[in-house]
């Protein structure tokens, strides 16, 4: 039995929700008990490091709540937000190998929980299992996918059609649709002038999507957002949530 029909096998009959987090959920029992062994829950919460890019190894997170951003760094001025990852996800130096350290940093942006397994337990011993390597190679794969959709984005696409598409994504793994993030942070993540962040914002609140006061903005309509954000971002959803239903 291949490692992908084992975990389409393991999706479909799973009942519902075992560990919260998708990936660990479509493990087999076995992959996932072991895993679990080493892991440890932990509270993650807005502005923590989870991992630092070309820094030590650290650890892999798996979100139960939250929601994490995954950075590229960009000095001297703050990393740019490349993906985000929810409990739909992993976070980690997924891309290192031995003393190599991963390009990518992760930074808290919703508070919320995850799995910590450190990184020195996931390699060797949890890679030697195939479901567990597959996951983290399907991981990789949405990293890679968000990443080129972040490319695009930033080329191709106006501002206020980036900015909808990155909070309707933020607004699926955050139940109270509640985000506590300044104009400046945005325009930190999205690689933008706060002026710039300012005036989507505005456009936005006129639209009756997004209702924006002092450092917070409440989702008001994510199914219009999610409308108005840019198609890259649209594809990249479709395409977890159609694995996350096989
Ligand atoms: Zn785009």
């Amino acid at each position: 039995v291949s490692a992908s029909a084992a975990m389409r096998t393991s999706v479909r009959s799973a009942s519902g929700r075992v560990t919260g987090n998708a990936v660990l959920d479509r493990l087999p029992a076995a992959d996932r008990a072991a895993l679990l062994a080493r892991a440890v829950r932990v509270p993650i919460v807005r502005g923590d490091v989870l991992c630092v890019a070309r820094g030590p190894p650290g650890a892999i997170h798996f979100p139960l709540a939250g929601l994490v951003a995954l950075v590229a760094p960009v000095a001297p001025r703050p990393p740019i937000a490349v993906g985000l990852v929810g409990r739909d996800g992993l976070v980690g130096p997924l891309f290192a190998r031995e003393d190599d350290a991963g390009a990518l940093g992760a930074i808290v942006q919703a508070d919320g929980f995850a799995w910590r397994v450190p990184a020195d337990d996931f390699a060797p011993a949890l890679m030697r299992r195939p479901w567990i390597r597959r996951a983290v190679e399907l991981a990789q794969r949405d990293i890679v996918a968000q990443l080129a959709c972040t490319v695009s984005c930033m080329l191709f696409h106006e501002i206020e059609e980036r900015l909808a598409g990155w909070l309707a994504l933020a607004a699926r793994h955050s139940p109270e649709r509640v985000l506590h993030l300044t104009h400046q942070q945005l325009a930190d993540l999205l690689g933008v002038q706060r002026s710039a962040i300012t005036l989507a914002t505005g456009s936005l609140q006129r639209r009756r999507l997004l209702d924006c006061t002092r450092g917070t903005l409440r989702i008001v309509d994510r199914a219009g957002l999610e409308a108005a954000g840019c198609e890259c971002r649209r594809g990249s959803r479709t395409r977890v949530a159609s694995r996350n239903a096989r």
